[in-house]
């Protein structure tokens, strides 16, 4: 092995070296602000801090690129996320996935996403996407009511945000995922059939609807934490979620994960993956990898990952080698979360420990979870405690 990459867990490397395909994950950890309920890492853009982050990414690739295993595996979904990807340069994000591109040996379909804040959308910067081979936007709004969009702390008002999407067609875009969120601090039902309906409306061939959570360390937390909130009871929460399962499917969508609709042909190829248990190798601050049945992590400081780089190593911090069943489980319960469910296959390699098949049986007789001669899924009203039964089966 390379001297170069001392540092990537052996344990992920030394089996299933021939399965070909892997999913890239390359995090950009740059926004304009923070909004109030976002806990992801990142740093306020700044071109120096940019320019060394670029630096060190390209280290980390080449690194990655001289491993024996991942040499030899094609790469067949890319996804830049964040922070922004769009807050760099356009000469800066296309040369990025010129290199992940010399790098690996991507599929023919690879599936190249890229996450954008709307307000950061214009003519040139759509058309440099497409050039550099990116094949599906995501952009991430959250709310068409601008009232909330305050109150989320978001950097564009509606109209910018707006401007940016209305050209994302026009520019040739045909796969497009458009994030909302509710369960916004006094988001009532009318302004969440709103959003959906304005959502809708510009024909997205994706949408991701995620409840609002109150994640440590964000400004939500800490005026929470004051009293200045109050977050909706999960009654109110599962009216709005089953009001976005109803609405969706009139304007022609088709759940596929709890969170997550798409038109057909549309679902999004990478974050299968990890609800599939399938590989996906993190580049960036903070970015998680699975890999062969070990989880490792890079660090969560921009500084110290450029340091780590600088010097030749990679910049990992946290692994984990799961045992054969941990990884069964977890399989199984990511993968159910997908309304098509597991198949039974992945259900008997697990049903060997005891107490495990008792709370299968349970939920199945419960009616939370329905079997097939073919596969297991969640019921309608599994899928409402979804993060209950996965915590039990994990
Ligand atoms: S734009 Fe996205 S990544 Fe940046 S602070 Fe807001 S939610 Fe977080």
């Amino acid at each position: 092995m390379d001297a170069n990459v001392k540092n990537v867990p052996k344990a992920a490397f030394h089996r299933e070296a021939n399965r070909r395909d892997i999913g890239l994950y390359l995090h950009v950890p740059f926004c304009v602000k923070r909004c109030h309920f976002c806990a992801f890492y990142l740093v306020m853009e700044n071109e120096k801090r940019m320019a060394r982050f670029l630096a060190a990414l390209d280290r980390e690739l080449e690194l990655y690129r001289q491993h024996p295993v991942l040499a030899h595996r094609d790469v067949s979904t890319v996804y830049l996320g964040g922070g922004t990807p769009t807050a760099l340069s356009r000469t800066q994000l296309s040369s990025v996935l010129a290199r992940v591109a010399r790098s690996f040996s991507l599929t023919a379909d690879c599936e190249v996403t890229v996450e954008a804040t709307p307000e950061s959308l214009t003519r040139e910067y759509l058309n440099t996407l497409l050039e550099a081979g990116v094949t599906r936007l995501s952009i991430g709004i959250q709310t068409f009511v601008q009232e909330e969009r305050i109150r989320l702390g978001l950097s564009s008002t509606i109209e910018e945000a707006t401007a940016g999407i209305r050209l994302v067609k026009p520019a040739g875009f045909t796969n497009v995922n458009i994030d909302l969120m509710y369960g916004i601090p006094g988001q009532s039902f009318t302004s969440w059939e709103n959003t959906l309906r304005l959502a809708c409306e510009w024909e997205p061939t994706h949408l991701s609807c995620y409840a609002l959570s109150v994640e440590e360390g964000t400004r939500f937390d800490s005026a929470f934490r004051r009293g200045e909130f109050r977050l909706l009871d999960s009654d109110r929460e599962k009216e709005l979620q089953l009001h976005a399962i109803e609405q969706l499917e009139l304007a022609g969508f088709c759940q596929y994960e709890i969170s997550n609709w798409s038109k057909s042909g549309f679902q999004c190829r990478h974050n299968r993956r990890y609800w599939q248990g399938e590989d996906v190798l993190g580049l960036g601050p903070s970015a998680q990898s699975y890999v062969a049945g070990c989880r490792f992590g890079n660090v969560a400081n921009l500084e110290q990952y450029c340091l780590r780089l600088e010097h030749g190593d990679l910049a990992v911090t946290e692994r984990e080698t799961l045992s054969i069943f941990q990884q069964h489980k977890e399989r199984v319960v990511f993968g159910l979360r997908m309304l098509e469910g597991v198949p039974n296959g992945w259900i008997d390699l697990n049903a060997r420990d005891p107490a495990w098949a008792a709370s299968l049986a349970s939920f199945l007789e419960k009616k939370y979870l329905v079997q097939t001669p073919e596969r297991v899924a969640l019921t309608a009203k599994g899928r409402q405690f979804a993060d209950e039964i996965g915590s039990q089966l994990l």
